[in-house]
């Protein structure tokens, strides 16, 4: 590959604080909450406008994970509870003891947004939009700062502790630290996919949706569209006016640019012929639109790698850990990574692809049926505190879906509402290792346990 000498540049300090958050999802915005609740000065940087990751950028929804697998008990709550409330005051979500009986928290992503800037200005947390976190400074394996990049140009942002909530570990993996992509088969991580919202159309009776969405699968069947299921009328948004679908794939690596680039294109092509075909062929659908298409939105990428790795055994058998510092419930729920559609939709014994996909082919004897992803009902799986952790930066915790956890582990706890439990411990973690003084190996897990059980939370 031809490359190009850049430097030596000098680059102003423009902040510093106790705790720097990089990325502000589910992972992110909880640490710095938590961090600056507990008396840490904490600086937050986002590359988009707004708070919220995919939760607003990709309208992923609803959150799941607050519930045991498949019952209707809280194992998550703290700082979920306290934004679903806030949401619901808003006409943003239902209450909590209403959401705590549906499989996941509906919600509006505008409502998330402000409820967020609204927290985060409460505890007092600094917030950088617009700002891309490129690279770290380093003293032997120490950070002392980030690298970011914004329409000043390039700066730094020092720190004491720095969370790496990027979803993709940037931090972890621009600090040279040991991190893990995707599936060790292949390195393929779990298939993209996009959020999109219809409106515009007539109202529809149980029995007609079924029959369309039915209609849809069969010209799935037939190949005219790609998608992994045909429930385009799945009512998970919040609001009753416009439908939430979560259809589509890509499989593909969210950490190349080229890529993501693609998955933009194709996604949006697959969106849009459905829309056309809509409006050629269900009369109730001759006028409807695209409210708005998310994000191609990545599953899967890189992993920090840290002391545990949580895995699928502890996803399908709850496993529960002496350091636990959050819950999850969500299964092990694998995108096909070759981003294959229907009927093909998780990689497990049964896949419909069966020989002609490579990954079967080499280890259908290991791959888990149906029945073996789900934790026992009414049961949870906990999140040990050595997964937030980094092998190799003293100072650097992992925050949200890229935790140290393998394929199958991550496929259940990346979903949202177990995020915002990791991020809620990552961050309280921080503030308490600064005030004892001790690095964040040595932090007394009791102690942050009992603090996160007195701030609401479930441990
Ligand atoms: C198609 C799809 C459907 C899903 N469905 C559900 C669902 O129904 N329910 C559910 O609960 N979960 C679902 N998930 C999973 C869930 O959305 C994510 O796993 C979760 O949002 C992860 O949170 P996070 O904070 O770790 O990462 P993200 O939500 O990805 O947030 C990372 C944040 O960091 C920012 N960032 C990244 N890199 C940088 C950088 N270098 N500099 C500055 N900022 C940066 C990003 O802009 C973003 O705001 C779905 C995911 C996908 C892709």
């Amino acid at each position: 590959m031809k490359t190009i000498t850049e430097g030596p540049r000098e680059v102003p300090v423009v902040a510093s604080a106790d705790v720097v958050v990089c990325g502000g999802g589910p992972g992110g915005f909880s640490a710095a909450i938590a961090a600056a609740r507990h008396g840490a000065e904490v600086i937050l940087i986002e590359r988009n406008g707004f708070l919220g990751g995919l939760a607003t950028a990709g309208l992923v929804a609803p959150i799941l994970g607050h519930t045991a697998s498949r019952a209707h008990t809280a194992i998550v709550e703290g700082l979920l509870r306290e934004i679903t409330e806030r949401m619901h005051s808003l006409g943003g979500a239902p209450s909590w003891q209403e959401a705590l009986q549906e499989w996941g928290i509906r919600f509006d992503a505008e409502a998330l947004k402000i409820v967020l800037d609204e927290l985060c200005e409460e505890a007092g947390v600094r917030l950088f939009f617009h700002t891309w976190v490129v690279d770290v400074i380093k003293e032997d394996q120490v950070l002392r700062g980030v690298v970011i990049e914004n329409k000043s140009g390039r700066q730094v942002i020092e720190g004491r502790i720095f969370v790496d909530a990027t979803g993709d570990a940037d931090v972890a993996y621009r600090a040279g630290a040991p991190t893990t992509h995707g599936r060790p088969f292949d390195g393929r991580p779990e298939a993209m996919g996009s959020f999109f919202h219809l409106a515009g159309f007539e109202p529809l009776s149980e029995e007609r949706a079924r029959e369309i969405e039915e209609m849809v699968r069969e010209e799935m069947a037939k190949g005219r569209f790609h998608f992994y299921n045909a429930h385009f009328l799945n009512y998970n948004a919040h609001h009753k006016d416009h439908t939430a679908a979560n259809m589509t794939r890509f499989g593909g690596d969210p950490v190349k640019a080229v890529e993501l680039t693609r998955a933009e294109l194709s996604l949006r092509r697959e969106v849009w012929k459905l829309v056309r075909w809509l409006r050629a062929n269900v009369p109730e659908f001759r006028d409807c639109y695209v409210q708005q298409t998310s994000i191609a939105s990545p599953r899967e990428s890189r992993q920090v790698v840290g002391p545990y790795a949580l895995t699928g055994e502890d996803v399908r058998t709850g496993a529960k850990f002496p350091d636990a510092v959050a819950r999850g419930s969500w299964w092990i729920d694998i995108h096909c990574p070759l981003g294959r559609t229907y009927p093909v939709h998780l990689c497990i014994k049964e896949c419909a692809s069966g020989e002609s996909c490579p990954y079967w082919r080499a280890e259908h004897e290991r791959m888990y049926s149906r029945e073996e992803l789900y934790p026992p009902e009414g049961d949870w799986y906990e999140i040990p505190y050595r997964s937030l952790l980094s092998i190799q930066i003293p100072n650097l915790l992992a925050s949200g879906r890229c935790i140290s956890a393998t394929h199958e582990g991550m496929a259940g706890s990346r979903v949202m509402g177990t995020c915002v439990a990791i991020g809620q411990a990552a961050g309280t973690a921080a503030a308490l290792s600064l005030d004892a003084g001790v690095g964040l190996a040595e932090l007394d897990v009791a102690r942050l346990r009992k603090v996160l059980s007195d701030d609401g939370q479930l441990v």
